[in-house]
């Protein structure tokens, strides 16, 4: 089996009042595989990718871990070298692509920029910038990157996004929420864009979402996060077939099922605990049904239980704690 390209271990973040917003999160991510970090708002899934690439803004800061991309501890680089990685060796697509993108520069100058900085001769740049529109199906390439990203749509700018990151030919490629923003039909294109591109590139992907059908479109493997931790990783069939952890269950009973017609679609009660505050035990033992004394006194180690099938229960029984 390949080496991990990334290995994400123990990584914690807090922000201040005591806020810890990733705790002792690891994973890791094969050459050219999807990982796909699923939950709720706020479980620290955008937050864990962030601290990935460094861009944490204060207060908030990393508080322990490694991040070990290729060899190297991205946690130990100078800002320097952080900044070659970024674009460079590892992309990042966000929701918004217009907070990405300079409204005061063509898109076409925008996406060549970063090869001229790899040192590549600009008209070669230039060549090289329509070959990618191209790629991710811009329709005339040389008339629209002479656009501004204002006059382009929300789908076209995310296409834009998604070439900028891959003519460099990053490793890794994380890719926030990248969809949410834009309607179904735009999504289902934009999904299959990435699979092809992930593909021909053969790049590995963090995808970031509480969607459960781009898991299922996109994901090999998928990590489960609740209140800032892992609670489960399996590949994507396993965890939509046979989920371990509680939290998962009923993640996957809250997913509407298309030929079901009866009934209202099931919630999971309660609300994600207060972060700002110290927790002796399992993050989820106010919502979970399973719920047992034990679990509101010491918090359940990750387990692996069948190969690559992690979980982090005290009802699932499985072999000795993982890191
Ligand atoms: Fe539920 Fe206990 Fe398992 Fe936590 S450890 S998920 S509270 S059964």
């Amino acid at each position: 089996m390949e080496e991990n390209i990334l290995q994400v271990t123990d990584l914690s973040v807090s922000f201040s009042g005591g806020v810890q917003a990733v705790h002792g999160v690891s994973f890791g991510i094969r050459p050219g595989e999807t990982f796909a970090l699923v939950g709720e708002s706020g479980c620290g899934k955008s937050t864990t990718a962030r601290a990935i690439m460094r861009l944490i803004r204060a207060p908030g800061r990393i508080t322990g871990g490694q991040v070990i991309f290729q060899d190297r501890d991205l946690l130990g680089l100078s800002n320097r070298e952080m900044t070659r990685v970024r674009g460079r060796e590892i992309g990042m697509i966000f929701q918004n692509p217009l907070d990405s993108l300079n409204p005061v520069y063509t898109i076409g100058s925008q996406v060549a920029e970063g090869l001229i900085v790899d040192k590549m001769e600009k008209k070669e740049a230039w060549k090289l910038a329509a070959d990618m529109f191209r790629d991710v199906k811009i329709p005339d390439p040389e008339q629209r990157m002479k656009a501004y990203p204002h006059e382009i749509s929300g789908g076209m700018r995310q296409r834009v996004m998604i070439g900028m990151m891959l003519c460099r030919h990053p490793k890794l490629l994380i890719a926030d929420e990248p969809t949410t923003a834009l309607d179904v039909t735009i999504q289902a294109g934009i999904i299959e864009l990435m699979n092809d591109l992930r593909r021909k590139y053969n790049t590995a992907v963090l995808m970031i979402t509480h969607d459960f059908g781009i898991v299922a479109d996109m994901a090999d493997r998928v990590g489960v996060m609740y209140a800032g931790q892992l609670v489960e990783v399996a590949d994507v069939f396993t965890i939509f077939d046979e989920p371990l952890h509680p939290y998962t269950r009923l993640l996957m009973k809250a997913l509407p099922v298309i030929t079901k017609r009866e009934g209202r679609l099931v919630t999971i009660p309660g609300t994600v605990p207060d972060l700002s505050k110290q927790m002796e035990g399992c993050r989820f033992a106010d919502r979970c049904p399973d719920a047992t004394e034990a679990c509101r006194r010491s918090v359940p180690a990750m387990k692996e239980i069948e190969s690559g099938h992690l979980c982090a229960c005290h009802l699932v029984k499985g072999g000795p704690a993982h890191a």
